[in-house]
């Protein structure tokens, strides 16, 4: 039957020229959609021919007409899934049947006056892939398009999409209406894969190549251009390939895929075909594309979609292929937020870090490679908001709002303006957080715990040295020796006590064995080689204990200076608070000091008198209660007044909702174990500290043992992310 086709005698370059001219010529643009049908029908032999455009309501409205009744053009109207047109809409792809009629989906409408129709076939105008309207074909007798005619059609329609959504067009009157892309403010609602706020402009990751030119003047040369390019892209992938000689598992399996894509007959078909059909090896490839991403973007499965991104990333590389723009990097907006399906761990190498704002993903998960990238890098991330990529174009304002898992797609100006308003709040809190960091507490006992024999002062320099290196700038307080109580050398005989962790522990050992304690205080001072050095005593009970201890640090550095070392450029010496005790004489205590820092594993346990290592005493004391919290608000009072530095460490410190309490009672530098960083830093974030603070004077009157679930109330009111 194709051979009878017009198409097939007169071939598709020539239809596309009488295309091209309707289009171009002057007049209404409904005179050239009326034109551009009636050549259609001509050439394909078909009794009907019709065009459908989607208006921004989402319905489909007939546009132009051949064959059916002309009262009914810009009357009939479709839902996308209604009828045989709104369904070719719904699926993406062509619809072909030779008895119309009969199909499940066929919706009459008398005005076209279409009852004696049979054979239909119909395609999407797509562009980038999404489906601008439709086009059709009808036929009296009952029969099937034929392969080729239905191919024929699509190219048709792939040109037609271009023209319809060409500038040109748009300023008139008639089509201001037709949704050639969504421009309506939407709102999605996602996941939050990684925290913040953004606002820009929308980058697509997977950009839909208009290209320039989509008619070929000589399909020959045209031909000869696509294989060169394809086969530098064979061997590219191939390349690449081989360079991973090493690689193993799914590294390995992307890239095999990737090369059994680039080498795949089908595609090459599929391209070739398109080019001596007529279009342009650019347009061919936006022609193949479209056409996958409309029957693969439907699948549910996720191996089928994950193929359609090897696809996709293929094809871009041809596109750069054929541009010879082979190792180009994306120039980004300085505000761009980045639209995708979902990427790889290396696709955002791909871009400029620091003009990348924001990201919205389609797909993806927390866990997936995108999410940890995103959160390493500090991007603000949403991701599963279904049909992101169908809604926004290039160059659309948007919003990244991880805080609700929302993404606004062409806010409207209140909408910018609140997330202004809360982008700002975030900074300060951000500047807040920068002071609230941690310090970096090293206990040293590690090394000693799992060394063979008592580490000598070379190998404790060159430790701390290496500690140092990696902190980088950053302070890191050194604390002494907390041997003892459940922390116990192999090499060293200790007398078996009773009560080890009230027994002969931490700076009590140091105190009755000074030449450990010097050596470790020489090994630090070595290893700072005249920069800054931070130097902690563990478990201080009584002032005594401190002033010695401080007296060692000051004998060392006297000691360097007479052999012409460097001394620190400057030495804080500091005490733990552990030992309850010494909440009643922090007046004789903390000018004594450079700084403070409170161990709460310690400190909790003496002050219930509850083993921290003991399971059965776990749950039997809380530390957020009017007890502990009242002896922690003394601390830090104390410390305020005097000016002294204070910083909380131990458990504690690392679980939001506790360190939301430190917060409030006016701590403001917390240290924590790696694991609690994230959590801590989205409370501290999303905590307004002044309220927080206010607020929970109050609870710490409370006469309950624990005022847990009041301070949850609390941080639940005011929005806080525990
Ligand atoms: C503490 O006691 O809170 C502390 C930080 O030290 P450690 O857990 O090592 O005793
Ligand atoms: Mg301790």
């Amino acid at each position: 039957m194709a051979a009878s086709g017009g198409i097939a005698v007169r071939g598709p370059r020539s239809l596309l020229r009488q295309i091209r001219e309707a289009m171009a010529g002057a007049g209404p643009a409904q005179g050239k959609l009326d034109m551009v049908v009636r050549t259609i029908a001509i050439s394909m032999v078909a009794e009907v021919c019709s065009i459908y455009l989607r208006r921004a309501s989402g319905d489909l409205e007939l546009f132009a007409t051949e064959g059916l009744a002309p009262e009914a053009v810009h009357v009939t109207r479709l839902k996308p899934g209604e009828g045989l047109v709104g369904e070719t809409m719904r699926i993406g792809r062509p619809l072909n049947l030779s008895d119309a009629p009969n199909h499940p989906a066929f919706a009459y409408r008398p005005e076209t006056g279409e009852d004696p129709y049979h054979a239909f076939l119909a395609v999407p105008l797509l562009r980038g892939g999404r489906s601008i309207g439709v086009l059709v074909v009808q036929n009296r007798t009952e029969r099937i398009y034929g392969e080729e005619e239905v191919e024929d059609l699509q190219i048709i329609a792939m040109v037609l999409a271009e023209m319809v959504s060409s500038s040109e067009l748009l300023g008139l009157d008639e089509l201001k209406d037709v949704e050639i892309a969504p421009h309506k403010p939407e709102r999605l609602k996602g996941a939050r894969f990684a925290e913040g706020l953004a606002y820009g402009v929308a980058v697509l990751h997977e950009q839909p190549v208009a290209p320039e030119q989509l008619l070929s003047d000589d399909s020959a040369a045209e031909e000869i251009r696509l294989k060169v390019a394809v086969t530098a892209l064979q061997s590219q992938i191939d390349e690449m390939l081989e360079g991973q000689g090493g690689l193993v598992g799914a590294s390995y399996e992307v890239l095999d895929t990737y090369r059994l894509f680039a080498h795949d007959r089908g595609w090459n078909r599929g391209l070739e075909e398109a080019v001596r059909s007529g279009l342009t090896a650019e347009a061919a490839v936006e022609r193949v594309r479209s056409e996958h991403r409309a029957r693969l973007g439907q699948a549910r499965d996720p191996y089928l979609r994950e193929r359609l991104h090897d696809l996709e990333d293929l094809n871009d590389r041809l596109l750069r292929h054929l541009s010879g723009d082979v190792h180009a990097v994306r120039q980004l907006p300085d505000d761009a937020i980045l639209i995708a399906r979902n990427l790889g761990p290396a696709d955002l190498l791909e871009y400029d870090r620091t003009k990348l704002k924001g990201i919205l993903l389609e797909e993806g998960s927390a866990a997936s490679h995108a999410g940890i990238v995103a959160r390493a890098l500090d991007i603000p991330c949403v991701g599963r908001l279904a049909g992101l990529r169908d809604r926004v174009s290039e160059g659309d304002p948007v919003v990244v709002d991880a805080e609700t898992a929302e993404a606004w797609l062409r806010p409207r100006p209140d909408v910018v303006k609140a997330l202004k308003a809360r982008m700002e709040v975030r900074a300060q809190r951000k500047a807040e957080f920068a002071r609230l960091r941690d310090t970096g507490l090293f206990r040293t006992e590690f090394q000693f715990m799992v060394a063979e024999e008592m580490p000598r002062l070379e190998a404790q320099t060159a430790l701390y040295e290496k500690v140092l290196e990696a902190a980088n700038g950053m302070p890191v307080t050194f604390r002494t020796l907390d041997l003892g109580g459940d922390k116990l050398l192999p090499y060293m005989e200790m007398e078996r006590e009773d009560n080890p962790a009230l027994g002969w522990r931490a700076i009590r050992m140091g105190l009755d064995r000074p030449a450990l304690l010097r050596m470790q205080i020489r090994a630090l001072i070595k290893a700072s080689r005249g920069r800054e050095l931070r130097i902690m005593f563990p478990l201080v009970a009584s002032v005594d204990e401190f002033r010695a201890a401080r007296a060692f640090v000051d004998q060392e550095v006297a000691w360097a200076l007479k052999r012409g070392r460097p001394a620190p450029a400057r030495l804080d010496v500091g005490a733990m608070i552990e030992a309850p005790s010494l909440l009643w004489h922090l007046d004789a205590l903390l000018p004594m000091t450079d700084f403070v820092s409170v161990g709460t594993n310690d400190l909790m346990q003496y002050l219930f008198a509850a083993d921290r290592g003991n399971p059965r005493m776990a749950d039997r004391y809380d530390p957020l209660s009017p007890a502990a919290l009242r002896a922690l608000k003394t601390i830090q009072q104390a410390c305020a007044d005097t000016g002294t530095p204070v910083s909380v460490c131990g458990e504690m410190a690392g679980r939001p909702l506790e360190a939301f309490a430190l917060v409030a009672l006016g701590f403001d530098r917390l240290s924590m174990p790696p694991a609690g960083v994230g959590p801590v830093k989205q409370m501290v974030l999303s905590c307004d500290r002044e309220a927080a603070r206010r607020n929970v004077e109050a609870l710490l009157k409370g006469s309950g043992g624990s005022i847990r679930g009041e301070i949850e109330t609390l941080a639940r009111k005011l929005y806080v992310a525990v």
